[in-house]
């Protein structure tokens, strides 16, 4: 193929294909606006086929900060109605006791989580639910205000990173949510916001359709 003067084409560092069609496979599955549970369940098959391999993920999505976990925007639906993030834990690092407002997936790309959960008991003070659970690699935990909502995360791994990839029912950036003190259960509100103001790029297809042109 000639080459174009003046003009520079990047080379992907990685082939961002499975998160093309998952983002696709999504946006096909919330188009009807389909039951949460049905979300929820659909949405387990497509996360679970995106974290079953580790090699689309640029490394800028997946870089530790040496004091805070960090939250890089994926992808977010046009019309916000899901949005996809990789959260990376350096060790040692965990989130405060939060909820989230809207139905959530996590799937654990490298390395493994621990999840404790809390609801509110009777007297508005937060109670644990079950023992600390942990997710690893492949494993995937849901969350929503129907099915519980608060949780503690926190990294696993006490040497090294680890990486999960999120999908939640909104621009989970931009929601109001609370952080709560787990003795007094007061809540707070937050927003998170996202690690990074670039995305990775979806859609440079070019070599696909380059390699056909010869
Ligand atoms: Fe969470």
């Amino acid at each position: 193929m000639e080459e174009l003067e003046g003009y520079s084409m990047r080379e992907q560092a990685v082939d961002i294909t499975p998160l093309r069609n998952f983002v696709i496979g999504f946006t096909r599955l919330i188009e009807g606006g389909p039951e949460e549970a049905v979300v929820l369940e659909e949405g387990r098959a497509l996360l679970s086929r995106l974290i079953a391999r580790d090699d689309w993920l640029a490394e800028e999505f997946a870089r530790p900060h040496p004091d805070f976990y960090q939250q890089y925007l994926l992808y977010c639906d046009p019309l916000e109605r899901f949005s996809v993030v990789s959260f990376v834990w350096g060790p040692g690092q965990k989130t405060p006791v939060h909820n989230h407002g809207v139905w959530g997936l996590i799937g654990v790309l490298r390395g493994s989580e621990g999840s404790i959960r809390f609801r509110r008991g009777p007297s508005g003070a937060l109670e644990q639910v079950g023992k600390r659970e942990v997710l690893r690699q492949g494993d995937i935990d849901a969350v929503s205000p129907a099915i519980g909502d608060i949780h503690e995360v926190s990294n696993n791994e006490p040497e090294r990173t680890s990486v999960s990839i999120h999908v939640y029912g909104a621009n989970i950036g931009a929601v109001v949510r609370e952080v709560y003190d787990p003795v007094t259960g007061r809540a707070k509100a937050f927003v998170s916001g996202y690690s990074s103001s670039v995305m990775p790029n979806l859609w440079d297809r070019s070599a696909e359709t380059r390699a056909a042109l010869s």
